[in-house]
């Protein structure tokens, strides 16, 4: 089968809060290729959106769309199988174990166990080795996940999304609440993701981070979609430029 223009799109999804509605009737196309970022004030519905395409939440209405085929039904242990995995705005880890154990126990599908390290396969150790690298977090391997720094958290949360090896990966604010030498690292992650051919989306308040890294844009208003498209050209619509002045 060919590969799709879009790696994820939506049709007309929604998804209410008793009289909130935090996605309403919203539709989007995300390119394969490059990074898209989704932005919008506090509540607009930027954590709802990444928790129906990733299925944490059922959808009320709609169709999320893979790879070009229309789901109704999006059941979150089922996202790894169409390619697609994210992380959380509030990280979230097993904090009782190691470090090392957190990307093991993604590696070999299991649940938790102690010292999980021990009984696994070379390749495993191998893999969960390189992950740990590739984020930086390898002299931590031996410290429980619950002494990690806030910034190492969200480090360690990536390297879990990395080492499912999934098309799509959807970050909810890895960039909030860190210094920059830890936001570079992140981008540089991100940056590498994407050059591997992966379809990257992220949420972000960090509008120079959203220029540098993203191609095309997508901005969130009240659970609706306000604009969407390439994202210098996006940036300079009246309708944006209003919105963001307004809050
Ligand atoms: P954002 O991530 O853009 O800040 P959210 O998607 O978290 O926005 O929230 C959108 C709206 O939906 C907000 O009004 C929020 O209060 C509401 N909301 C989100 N999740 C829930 C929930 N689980 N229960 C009730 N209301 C929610
Ligand atoms: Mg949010």
């Amino acid at each position: 089968r060919p590969q799709e223009q879009f790696a994820l799109e939506t049709s007309e999804i929604s998804k209410h809060f008793g009289a909130v509605k935090a996605v309403d009737e919203l539709s989007i196309s995300i390119p394969r290729k490059g990074m898209t970022s989704i932005v919008g004030p506090n509540g607009s519905g930027k954590s709802t959106l990444i928790n129906l395409l990733s299925g944490t939440l059922p959808l009320d209405g709609g169709l999320v769309i893979v790879n070009g085929v229309g789901l109704q039904v999006v059941k979150a242990h089922e996202t790894p199988a169409y390619g697609i995995t994210r992380t959380f705005q509030e990280v979230r880890l097993f904090d009782q174990i190691t470090v090392w154990d957190n990307i093991l126990v993604v590696l070999t599908n299991r649940r938790v166990f102690p010292a999980l390290m021990e009984r696994s396969k070379q390749s495993h150790r191998d893999k969960a080795r390189s992950i740990l690298e590739s984020v930086g977090m390898w002299e931590k391997r031996d410290s429980l996940a619950m002494e990690l720094s806030y910034g190492q958290r969200k480090l360690l949360e990536i390297g879990r999304a990395l080492a499912l090896d999934v098309n799509i990966y959807l970050f909810d604010e890895p960039f909030a609440g860190l210094f920059p030498q830890m936001l570079e690292i992140i981008k540089d992650i991100m940056k590498r993701v994407r050059d591997e051919g992966r379809t990257v989306i992220f949420v972000s308040h960090n509008m120079d981070i959203v220029r540098e890294l993203s191609d095309h844009l997508i901005v969130l208003d009240s659970g609706r979609l306000l604009a969407e498209g390439d994202v210098e050209d996006v940036l300079t619509r009246e309708e944006v430029i209003e919105a963001y002045l307004g809050t």
